[in-house]
């Protein structure tokens, strides 16, 4: 297959392999037929592999983006007479916030720094202070920083007051190595498109069976986003409970042949290759990054614009794109960034390549290289 091979630096969608782009290409096919559903059966039982579950979690699949998943299990979860406990330290959480908004369900927004790791003191207190939480929430990695939350220790402490814990793990799911039970996780969640390096559209969620079967008694606020609903769908027929993303399904199946193919280990370990590479080149041209080493995923770099008058990210970003390399601003409001990833099927020769067009759009467009920065 002749496709041009663009190296995605955005936060996902990811770089993805021929293979996979591929594997869309399929005769048409209707997905109620029983061909169909014995893709999904070993597919629901691989996600839950990744993270190391056993027969106590189960995966339910929805049709759509990552975020399908964080309105699933917001609503799905939350029992009557309960509320939600949100930690809120990065652009991903305070979608969970919104979301709950929109339900005007009952919930805590625990604000937190962004660049910093949360103090598990105050949620503690929190928790204390609050004995009718249902769920805590907290993003894994912030993907719109880097930042890096402490999923185990919090899940702990949720378990210690009998609430249940979810975690959003969509930027980290595939990735970083996730135990369920190490890290004390209820609920997580990822989509097709990141981590496992398939394509938009497919999500899902993977949580302990014994919980999603709880749920059945609470309220239900959605129709299309209920996640016992779609549970109870998939283990009476195999099927979703409406039209799957056929193609992408076919592509998740390929991603995930590829995903145990490379193993957890060698994936993380290529992860961390391509964020040293990034490292390396923000170090020679003098970039600064926004969070200090010790709390970043390792997945996200989040670099600070340099305070020089012919900056310009539109126009680097530009020049950069037209040579195959896409980079992405941040979303730390109020300071301007852009972000690396890491993600995807490229590795650190990728990056090599990246940093020899960047700072040739900062030639190109006279910016002083080392950048110059004020403070
Ligand atoms: C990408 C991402 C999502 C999902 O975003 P979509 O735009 O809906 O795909 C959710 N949470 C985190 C932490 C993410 O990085």
């Amino acid at each position: 297959m002749d496709i041009k091979r663009n190296i995605l630096l955005n936060p996902g969608p990811s770089t993805t392999t021929d293979t996979v782009k591929a594997a869309q290409i399929v005769p048409d096919i209707c997905p109620r037929e029983k061909e169909f559903q014995s893709i999904m059966a070993p597919m629901r039982e691989d996600l839950v592999k990744i993270v190391h579950g056993g027969d106590d979690y189960t995966s339910v699949l929805f049709c759509g983006s990552g975020t399908i998943c964080i309105d699933v299990v917001l609503n799905s979860l939350l029992a009557e007479g309960k509320k939600a406990l949100v930690i809120n330290n990065g652009s991903y959480s305070s979608r969970a916030v919104e979301v709950l908004t929109y339900y005007g369900l009952p919930f805590i927004d625990l604000k937190m720094p962004l660049d910093k790791s949360p103090e598990l003191d105050i949620i503690e207190m929190t928790l204390k202070r609050n004995r009718d939480i249902g769920y805590v929430y907290m993003t894994h990695h912030e993907t719109g920083s880097g930042l890096l939350n402490p999923i185990s220790e919090v899940g702990a402490l949720a378990h210690r007051y009998n609430a249940f814990f979810i975690t959003d793990t969509t930027s980290s799911y595939a990735m970083i190595p996730i135990n369920v039970y190490e890290d004390n996780i209820d609920f997580c969640m990822a989509s097709a498109q990141k981590g496992i390096m398939g394509m938009t559209g497919l999500s899902f969620v993977i949580g302990k069976k014994s919980l999603i079967e709880k749920s059945k008694d609470f309220p239900k606020r959605s129709y299309y986003c209920n996640l016992y609903m779609q549970y109870d769908f998939f283990e009476r027929t195999g099927q979703m409970h409406f039209t799957p993303p056929v193609q992408t399904i076919y592509a998740a199946k390929q991603a995930l042949i590829e995903y145990f193919e490379e193993g957890e280990e060698a994936k993380w370990a290529r992860h961390q290759r391509i964020m040293e590479a990034i490292h390396k080149g923000e170090e020679r041209l003098g970039l600064k990054e926004m969070l200090s080493r010790d709390v970043q995923s390792g997945l996200v770099s989040c670099v600070r614009y340099p305070d020089d008058q012919n900056w310009d990210f539109d126009k680097v970003h530009d020049y950069c794109y037209e040579r195959g390399y896409t980079i992405y601003p941040g979303k730390i409001e109020s300071q301007g960034t852009f972000r690396l990833c890491a993600l995807g099927a490229i590795d650190a020769p990728d990056i090599v390549g990246f940093w020899k067009v960047f700072e040739e759009a900062l030639d190109h467009y006279d910016i002083s290289v080392p950048v110059r920065y004020e403070a």
